[in-house]
């Protein structure tokens, strides 16, 4: 694996101390439980007048419930049982949804030895029940584990579900428009959190592989842009976008901040950022950026609950990213 970057002397290194893999029993949310305000279906895509303004289909409240099912699986570390049956809600999400699911798995040398991981790669197909091409612009990215601690039960309600929740609904709201969401790669990154500590063999496990392999298969040079979502459910939102942000996505997300009156929510941050968007930015060299609410004091703490979160804040990135991607691939 190549260098990324330098991993000291700047940036925020996400350190947290060796723990044991802990694995829980996935409690998943009850069937009975409503689970959309308003559902929607692929069939929708040939029978419901869709806005040209794409972005106000996305609803905070549906993706609040794909949060909720994330976090009733309990804490997810890489290679956990539990994280097995939170990648199989995603998959039978993006199913549902009209999504065709890849999965890319590998296996990753950690301080804890070998680890099989397995990102997820969601592509959608121009016409249903046909194999979706593989001829993307855009990636938009999350990452779905949570970190390992053996002191406290970390369910990472908004480090690993807020961002995962968020783009299944993400999934659901670009299937209403196949002409946006056949532009668009979906990917669920695992292994995001460090087993120890960051550094460059530790940590951003996923993203380092997806990123490796869209290199060496020269698929990497025809995605114009990648965002990251990570930590965008605080209930007290500020999306701190990192120093090493590319121009051109800060602005352009900013001026889609604007048009939907969210921009106090947005400020741009004195540091670079350590996280999934950073291999591709280095390794698969895709313009990308990384929408994270850094100023969460529940950080990596057993506080990082469901309490702490808002379905508002949800439907703030949503809506953004949603106006972004259609401003810039229509
Ligand atoms: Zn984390």
């Amino acid at each position: 694996m190549p260098s990324l970057i330098p991993f000291q002397g700047h940036g925020l290194l996400k350190s947290c101390a060796l723990f044991l893999l802990a694995i829980t029993s996935c409690n998943r949310a009850s069937k009975s439980e409503p689970t959309s305000p308003t559902p929607l279906t692929t069939d929708a895509r040939s029978t419901r007048q869709v806005s040209t303004e794409i972005w106000k289909e996305f609803h905070g409240e549906r993706a609040f419930e794909d949060v909720k099912n994330q976090v009733a699986c309990g804490p997810r570390p890489a290679g956990s049982a539990a994280l097995e049956k939170a990648r199989g809600l995603i998959v039978a999400g993006l199913q549902t949804a009209g999504w065709k699911t890849e999965p890319q798995e590998f296996t990753a040398e950690t301080p804890h030895g070998p680890v099989r991981m397995v990102n997820l790669l969601a592509r959608f197909p121009a016409k249903p029940g046909q194999p979706p091409a593989t001829a993307q612009k855009v990636i938009v990215a999350s990452h779905y584990d949570t970190k390992i601690f053996s002191t406290i039960s970390f369910v990472g309600a908004n480090d690993g579900a807020s961002s995962t929740g968020a783009l299944l609904e993400l999934a659901r709201v670009l299937a209403l428009a196949p002409d946006l969401a056949t532009q668009v790669e979906l990917v669920f990154f695992d292994g995001e959190e460090a087993v120890q500590q960051f550094s460059e063999s530790d940590g951003l496990y996923g993203s380092r592989q997806y990123s490796s392999v869209l290199r060496e298969s020269g698929r990497a040079a025809q995605f114009k842009y990648g965002i990251l979502w990570d930590m965008i459910g605080d209930k007290d939102l500020t999306v701190t976008l990192p120093l090493d942000s590319p121009r051109e996505l800060t602005a352009g997300l900013l001026a889609s901040a604007d048009a939907l009156q969210s921009r106090p929510f947005f400020r741009v941050f004195d540091r670079p950022m350590l996280d999934d968007h950073v291999p591709l930015n280095q390794i698969a060299h895709i313009p990308s950026i990384d929408v994270i609410d850094f100023e969460y004091n529940a950080w990596h703490t057993a506080d990082d609950t469901l309490e702490q979160l808002s379905p508002a804040s949800l439907q703030t990135i949503g809506a953004v990213t949603l106006h972004y991607l259609s401003q810039t691939l229509r």
